[in-house]
C-alpha cells in the first residue's frame, strides 16, 4: 500500500473511532435506557457513521496500462475520472474512497497471494480491498475499446443480483443521456470482480478509446467532470430507489 493510501484509511478509521467512543460514552450517561434500546440506538448510531459508502475502484495502473490510443493510456483516464468522482461525491456528502490514488499496480502491492500471476495478483488485491475497506457499493472504473471505430458510448456490467442490476441501470441511465447514448447494462458475471465482491459492484466502461468522439470526452478535463457528473447522479438516483 501506498503511505497516501494508508493515512487516508487512518483518517478514516480515526474519525470513526472517535465517534465510537462518542455514542459509547453518550450512552453510558443514559442508565435508565435498557440494553434492548441502547442496542438498537447504537445500531442507528452505526448507520450514521461516515464511513465510505462508495470504494472507487481505479482500473489498471502502473506497468498494466489497461487498453490504449497511440500515448493515450487507459489506466491515466480511469484515474483522472476517479479523482473528479471522488472529490464529486464527497462534496454531495457521499463518503467515498479510491483503491488507486496514483500511476502504480495494485499487484505490487499483492505479497499475500500465491499466484505467480501479476492480472491475478491486482484482481485478488482489489478484492481483499473490497473486503477491508467497509463500503456498500463497489464501482469500478474502465475504458473500453473496439475494432469497429465507430462503436462508442457507455457500457456498465453488473452482478447477478438485483441491487447490482439497479445500481447498474441507474448508472447506465445517467451516463447515456450525458452521451447521448440508449445502451441497456449487460450482465458480468464472468468478470473475477463481479464474481467475487461481495457488495453491490458493477464495472462501468465510460467510453471507447477507440472512438475519436468518446476519446476526446476521456481525456479532456470538461468530459472528464462530465462523466464524473453522470457517474454521481447515477448513484444519487440508486440510493433513492434502493432505500
Ligand atoms: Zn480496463
Amino acid at each position: 500500500m501506498s503511505l497516501q493510501f494508508i493515512s487516508k484509511l487512518l483518517i478514516g478509521l480515526t474519525t470513526a473511532g472517535l465517534l465510537i467512543m462518542n455514542t459509547a460514552s453518550a450512552n453510558a450517561n443514559s442508565v435508565t435506557v435498557s440494553l434492548e434500546e441502547e442496542e438498537k440506538a447504537a445500531a442507528e448510531q452505526q448507520w450514521t457513521l461516515p464511513h465510505p459508502v462508495v470504494l472507487i475502484d481505479v482500473g489498471h495502473g502502473g506497468i498494466d496500462g489497461g487498453t490504449s490510443q497511440g500515448d493515450i493510456l487507459e489506466k491515466d483516464i480511469n484515474l483522472a475520472i476517479a479523482r473528479k468522482l471522488y472529490v464529486l461525491l464527497r462534496s454531495e456528502g457521499i463518503p467515498a474512497v479510491m483503491n488507486r490514488t496514483g500511476d502504480y499496480a495494485l499487484s505490487a502491492e499483492n505479497r499475500w497471494h500465491h499466484s505467480r500471476s501479476r492480472h491475478f495478483k491486482d484482481l485478488t488485491q482489489r478484492r481483499q480491498l473490497s473486503e477491508e475497506i467497509d463500503s456498500r457499493l463497489f464501482i469500478s472504473l474502465h475504458v473500453n475499446w473496439g475494432r469497429n471505430r465507430s462503436a462508442r458510448g457507455p457500457v456498465v456490467l453488473h452482478q447477478p443480483t438485483g441491487e447490482s442490476a439497479l445500481l447498474a441501470f441507474c448508472l447506465q441511465n445517467a451516463l447515456n443521456r450525458q452521451q447521448n447514448s440508449n445502451k441497456l447494462p449487460i450482465m458480468g458475471d464472468a468478470f473475477y470482480l463481479l464474481k467475487k465482491v461481495e457488495q453491490p459492484a458493477v464495472i462501468v466502461e465510460m467510453g471507447f478509446i477507440s472512438n475519436p468522439v468518446d476519446v476526446n470526452m476521456l481525456t479532456s478535463s470538461a468530459g472528464q467532470l462530465q462523466v464524473a457528473k453522470a457517474i454521481v447522479s447515477g448513484i444519487r438516483q440508486y440510493q433513492w430507489v434502493a432505500q
